[in-house]
Parts: structure tokens; sequence; C-alpha cells
């Protein structure tokens, strides 16, 4: 690792890369591999793969009990959990959500022939913005989606408020947010139902996979008809379903990650205060913070790039990217501005200033098990050069 003292020293001026091996955002954190091996054989043994196996039983009831819900319903992704959710509650017509978020919180509504409505974020949360939801209910609105981004819950009582004055459902993409309580109380209680997506990249995977997470009984058994093509029992069909199963390998993986949870925490959260340290005195760049009363899982460390900044952010990104930090932009350039629905709403960017803001502005930094403090330092004087401090 070279040290950066002046701008001499940045790969973007011809010297050498900072690190020799990338820095990645999002790379997969694997728990106990021995549990994983031995789980493995275990179901090679049993030869039962899939349907409901015994592993994708105990990973629920965990899940569930760390949430402190009483349901938690397994699928193969947590897009498919958005889309058997979405269905179970039966929205239809449109459905508010923020543009700034991974694009398959659009595409779970899209797939399904609902309209996504797009409302603007509060920039200071990055999360839905009560009042712009407000303005985005038509008669066609059946019901809203919150995000909680970068697991920061969304303002669930506004937005419960909101649900119950208009008649609306309310659901949360709870796909960052494993773990994370607002007012104390743990995400997956909040609204009918939350998601979570076990993505190799999320803070808790399971390869691919994804869950719901419910205190309402019958949805959770609706739930669990539509991720099994309906079936009630052998050659009875009594719903229409797809097939969202999560497969026993994938639970395997959930059950040997469960086992290091809260040493995964305990090491993003020192990377978390690290950066804050490290960015003390830089003008130009802002830490996206986490509220420390409440629990979070610290997977995400978001910076915001000053509007007022000499540098632009995706100047700094470049420079990052060349010293081997693969930092990112994300959510870049918003849901309304990709294809699909720009061509549905091309003039959405005049509704959503903070978003588009937002996405402007804000890097996602490499964090994960090959981070430590040190380099943490390293990739901040890359900014603090290129800003002036
Ligand atoms: C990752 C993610 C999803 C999709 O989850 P998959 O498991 O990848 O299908 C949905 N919403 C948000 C906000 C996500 O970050």
């Amino acid at each position: 690792m070279k040290q950066i003292n002046s701008s001499r020293d940045l790969a973007v001026n011809g010297a050498e890369p900072a690190f020799s091996e990338p820095l990645h955002v999002g790379l997969p954190t694997v728990g106990d591999r021995e549990l994983f091996l031995h789980y493995t054989e275990e179901i090679l043994d049993r030869q039962w793969l899939t349907n409901n196996g015994p592993l994708v039983q105990t990973l629920e009831q965990r899940i569930a009990e760390y949430h402190d819900v009483s349901h938690c319903v397994a699928m193969c992704s947590g897009t498919v959990s958005l889309e058997i959710a979405i269905r179970a509650l039966q929205l239809q017509g449109e459905v508010i959500i923020p543009s700034y978020t991974f694009v398959a919180t659009a595409h779970a509504l899209h797939w399904q022939a609902i309209t996504p409505v797009f409302a603007d974020i509060d920039p200071r949360t990055h999360n839905l913005d009560p009042d712009a939801v407000r303005r985005m209910i038509t008669p066609r609105t059946t019901g809203i989606i919150g995000v909680h981004l970068w697991g920061r819950p969304a303002p669930v009582d506004e937005l419960q408020a909101i649900a119950d004055e208009h008649n609306l459902k309310l659901m949360f993409d709870a796909a960052h947010a494993f773990g994370a309580s607002q007012g104390g109380t743990r995400i997956g209680s909040f609204g009918s139902c939350e998601i979570l997506s076990f993505h190799a990249t999320k803070f808790f995977h399971t390869l691919e996979g994804g869950a719901v997470l419910t205190n309402d009984d019958e949805l959770a058994e609706a739930m669990r008809l539509m991720r099994n093509f309906g079936f009630c029992g052998v050659d009875n069909v009594i719903h229409p379903g797809t097939n969202g199963k999560m497969n026993e390998i994938s639970a395997a993986m959930g059950l040997a990650n469960l086992q290091s949870i809260e040493h995964v925490i305990e090491h993003n959260r020192h990377i978390y205060h690290a950066y804050r340290r490290s960015l003390e005195g830089v003008a130009s760049v802002r830490l996206l913070e986490y509220d420390e009363n409440e629990t979070n899982n610290y997977q995400y460390i978001v910076l915001e790039v000053d509007e007022k900044s000499g540098v632009a952010r995706d100047e700094i990104v470049a420079a990052l990217q060349a010293e081997n930090v693969l930092a990112r932009r994300y959510f870049w350039p918003g849901c309304h501005r990709l294809k699909p629905y720009l061509e549905l709403y091309p003039n959405a960017g005049r509704f959503l200033v903070n978003s588009e803001k937002v996405s402007d502005r804000v890097i996602v930094m490499p964090t994960g098990p090959a981070m430590d403090e040190q380099k943490v330092d390293a990739v901040i004087s890359v900014i603090r050069v290129l800003t002036g401090g």
C-alpha cells in the first residue's frame, strides 16, 4: 500500500495504483465454512435438496426469531419475494415507491402490470418523503412500498398514517435492513410485510435468496402456497402460484452465515468508525450516518460529495478506481432514468429533484472482511489530496 501525500502520487496522474489488489463494494462474507460443508454433506446424504427442506425450515425459524416476527417465508430471491408479497397483498393499478432504490423494487411491480409511481425522497435520509408520497396519490393508487435504504428504516409511522388515511396497503423493501431497528423494534413488523434479500452482496446472504417477514398469519399462508405453485398436499393445487422456493444448499449457506452475524456487524461498525475518523476535516464529502441508538448492520459506507465541491463526484470515483479502490455510484441514475421507466415517465425528473441530486452525489465505498483501518485511511487520502482537504 502506497502513501498518497500529493497529487503527484495519484494513479490518475500516472503514479502506481495505491492498492495492488482491488478493494470491492459488496464482496460476499462467508461465515463458518466448516459448518457449511458439514450441512452440505448432510443434504447430499439426505437427498432432500429442495421443496421446504429441514434446513430451510430451520433458517426461517431463526430469522423470524432474530426479527421477533411470527413468520419468515424464505424464497429463491429478494425480487421473487417482492413479487409474491405484492401479489399476496393484491396490489394493482398504481403503487408508490421511491425512484432512488435498486431497480428490482420497480420491476417487481412492472413485471405484474402494476404501475410504479415514483415519489421523491428526503435528501437527508435518502428515504421516501411522506409529503411527496401524499402528492402522488391518485384514485388508482392501491399501495405504498417504502424502502429502508442503506439499512436505515424509512419513516414507518408517517407512511402507515398515510396508508391508513387513504386505505392503502403498505409494505417495505427491507433488502438492506437485515436486523435493523426503528424505535427499538426490528424491521419485519412494519406495514403488512417486509421483504429481505439474501443475495451474495447483501449483509446476510444465502448465495441467492430472500424472504418475506410478517405477523399476518393469512398473508404468510398465501405466500407459502404461492411460492410452491399453489400446492396444498400431493396433487392438490388450491391457489395460483409460481416457483419461489429456496433450496437446501442456500439454506445451509444461510445457517453458516447466521453463526457469524454478530462478528460481521462488529467488523462493519469498526470500518464505519474508521471512515468517520478518517473523514474528519474533509470538507467536500459527507458520510451518511447510522443512528447508534438503533441496531444497524453498517453494511454500506455512503459518501455524498458536496454540491460546492470543486471536484465532481465522477472524477472522485474515477480517481479511486485508478487506485484499485472500486468505489461505485449507487442507484445511479435512479429508476426513473432507466429505459423502461424513462419511456413511461419522460418528465419524472421534474418531481424527483432530490432523488436526482442524491443519485448524482453518492459514492459507495469498499467495506467487508478485506478492509481495515489502514486501508480506510489510504482510501480517504486519495479524496483528501484530490479535493484539497
Ligand atoms: C438487492 C435488492 C433487491 C433484490 O434482491 P435480489 O435478492 O437480488 O433479487 C431488491 N431491493 C433492493 C433495495 C435491493 O438492494
